[in-house]
């Protein structure tokens, strides 16, 4: 599987004029809600609060074109998934309101493909549902353990079921395959497609999209860009990994880069032997994070986690690309897949994802000052930001819905420290996370780095 022709530019980007095709902003404006950024976050809640409320004047302002950031770039895995694990979830919310809110992020994978149907979005759901491998003793531990949490905390096998070996090799064809877990709760999509049809979608509904419009700065009621002054009385920042530009919030998010592949369309025999007929989201229990679909025309999407954390939380364009973490993707996917050995990698690239100093992600909004965002999401943003937009719309309109009680709404963290020990902390979990799985492979063996890591994730109380 070499890389070296490979294009450097997302699958999902191929045949979609993503270019910025949408004027800038002709100058100052005034409107009842700006929102800063054209991701799933930004466009979401445009597209809810249009609906509720059609007489707002909504604009939307956009750097680059919809869909540049993580939302045009990610793996598709349109599922429902708190950062730290549903554990973790109910030891932050208590046992009701925890369920509470993973059923609401179920909610948000049907509601996203409701959507998609309703406004006739293009973006290849199929409600697959997501499978989880276990390749060795150790990943079969921890799925048997995942299954009974779900049980534990009053989920059905309809949310959560253990798969033998033979249920799961069934379902994925991956090498070792010795048992695993099956959620319905997950769609694979085209993520790129599902931006720029949901910035179509909200132009029906008369909200303004400004493309090529850098925002400077932003405050209660002001936004400042190149191409003028935005005066709103909500304001509503969704710049998840972009955000820390902005000097008032410099160090609320820290991006971390996720890296991608994608395979040519692979022949009907060899989707025989791997399987993936419904098009689930799969990967394995490793505590390296990967995830993989198989695409509506038949190719392997692959990505994984491992690049470093930037100075000073950079974001850079030349950062989408990372070599090494390239060659490590294809290493895995190859021992997963031995059938692709042959298969051509046709395109590589990758996009920073916001993460949050405790790994929680917030919906937060205040009345008073009519400031709100959303994010923190840690690379699990695409069925969430839609469970954001919708709980956004509602607190800025002031609906007390069931929305506005799920436990992320205000949640607040704390700050990441400034530099140097912010490099030197993320870049040393990062370390001990892949050293961990490095160990893990070797050994088939639990490894205390693993602990450390999880520990320092938080993931471990
Ligand atoms: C490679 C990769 C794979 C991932 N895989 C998955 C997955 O499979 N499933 C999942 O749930 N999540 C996944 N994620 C995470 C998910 O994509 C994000 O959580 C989600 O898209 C965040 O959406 P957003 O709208 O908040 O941010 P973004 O999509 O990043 O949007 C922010 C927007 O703000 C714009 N912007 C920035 N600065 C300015 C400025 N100054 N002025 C105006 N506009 C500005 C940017 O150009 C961008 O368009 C992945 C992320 C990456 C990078």
């Amino acid at each position: 599987m070499p890389l070296t022709n490979a294009k450097l530019t997302p699958l999902w980007w191929d045949g979609l004029d993503l270019r910025p095709k949408r004027a800038p902003l002709p100058g100052d404006r005034q409107v009842d809600v700006a929102i800063i950024g054209a991701g799933f976050t930004g466009l979401w809640t445009a597209y809810y609060l249009a609906g509720l409320e059609p007489t707002l004047h909504i604009a939307v302002l956009e750097r680059q074109h919809v869909g540049y950031g993580a939302s045009g770039r990610n793996g598709g895995w349109c599922h429902a998934a708190y950062p730290l694990g549903l554990t973790m979830l109910v030891k932050d919310f208590g046992p009701q309101r925890g369920a509470e809110f993973e059923r609401a992020l179920n909610g948000a994978v049907a509601e996203v493909g409701r959507v998609t149907a309703a406004e006739d979005i293009a973006c290849h759901y199929q409600r697959g549902g997501r499978i989880l491998v276990a390749r060795n003793p150790l990943h079969l531990a921890r799925a048997r353990e995942e299954a009974e949490e779900y049980r534990s905390f009053g989920f059905s096998e309809e949310d959560m079921r253990f798969l033998s070996a033979d249920e799961a090799s069934e379902m994925v064809g991956a090498d070792g395959v010795i048992g695993g877990t099956y959620s319905p709760h997950a769609a694979s999509l085209q993520p790129a497609a599902l931006a720029t049809g949901l910035a179509d979608a909200c132009e029906r509904r008369g909200v303004r999209i400004y493309e090529s419009t850098t925002v400077d700065s932003f405050a209660p009621c002001a936004v400042r860009t190149d191409r003028g002054l935005v005066t709103a009385r909500h304001v509503i920042r969704a710049t998840e990994a972009y955000t820390p530009q902005f000097g008032n919030v410099r160090r609320k998010i820290a991006p971390l880069y996720s890296h991608m592949i994608a395979t040519e369309p692979l022949p009907e025999e060899v989707w025989a032997e791997l399987g993936l007929h419904d098009r689930p989201t799969f990967a394995d229990y490793s505590p390296s994070l990967i995830y993989g679909q198989r695409t509506h025309d038949g190719r392997l999407a692959f990505g994984g986690r491992g690049a470093p954390y930037h100075w000073r939380s950079g974001v850079a364009d030349q950062f989408d690309n990372n070599d090494a973490v390239h060659m490590d993707l294809v290493r895995v996917l190859r021992d997963f897949f031995p059938a692709v050995e042959s298969a051509e990698v046709t395109h590589r690239w990758g996009g920073p994802l916001g993460v949050s100093r405790d790994w929680r992600p917030s919906v937060t909004y205040s009345p008073e000052t009519g400031l709100g965002f959303a994010g923190g999401y840690v690379g699990e943003g695409v069925a969430a930001s839609n469970l954001a937009g919708r709980t956004l719309a509602d607190l800025m309109l002031g609906r007390d819905t069931e929305l506005t009680h799920l436990g992320w709404v205000n949640h607040a963290w704390r700050d990441w420290e400034p530099e140097p020990l912010r490099y030197v902390g993320i870049n040393a979990g990062l370390w001990l996370a892949k050293s961990a799985d490095r160990a893990e492979r070797r050994s088939g063996k639990d490894s205390w780095l693993g602990n450390v890591g999880d520990w320092l994730r938080g993931k471990r109380g």
